[in-house]
């Protein structure tokens, strides 16, 4: 799958965001290793804490459906951003080389980056080792 095809499923995705409050809509798509695609767009909600990512929208539907390894995430909004802090953690978890394409919704890609450059020094699985984990106390 080229970058301009995994796009495109960002592009469409973004056409069925929920977004009635922001007006900001915002589609994903997750590209995996094996080259399947996982797309999310972002999900407002009236409860305004509740709205959710279109990168962590594609990251759940991507899990749940038992892929874990991740390659390219594209990213379809208008005007300038990148994903959230929330995100980019998010997306750590499983990818820290992931590559990050972003663009508008003219189907223009923008940016090419990659994840560690927008989450440097992240604190990720590697930190919670068993390993470093204090040895529980005997009594
Ligand atoms: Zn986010």
């Amino acid at each position: 799958m080229t970058d301009d095809q995994l796009f495109e499923c960002a592009r469409q995705a973004r056409e069925r965001a929920y977004a009635p409050y922001s007006g900001f809509f915002v589609g994903a798509a997750l590209l995996t290793m094996t080259g399947e695609v996982f797309s999310g767009c972002n999900i407002e909600n009236a409860s305004y804490g509740l709205s959710q990512c279109a990168e962590r929208v594609a990251l759940g539907n991507a899990i749940a459906h038992g892929s874990r390894q991740f390659q390219t995430l594209a990213l379809c909004l208008q005007g300038d951003g990148s994903p959230c802090g929330a995100c980019r953690q998010a997306l750590n978890e499983f990818a820290p080389e992931l590559t990050v394409l972003i663009g508008g919704p003219n189907g223009n890609i923008r940016q090419r980056l990659c994840l560690n450059e927008l989450l440097p020094n992240a604190f990720g699985p590697q930190n919670l080792k068993t390993s470093s984990l204090p040895e529980p106390r005997n009594h």
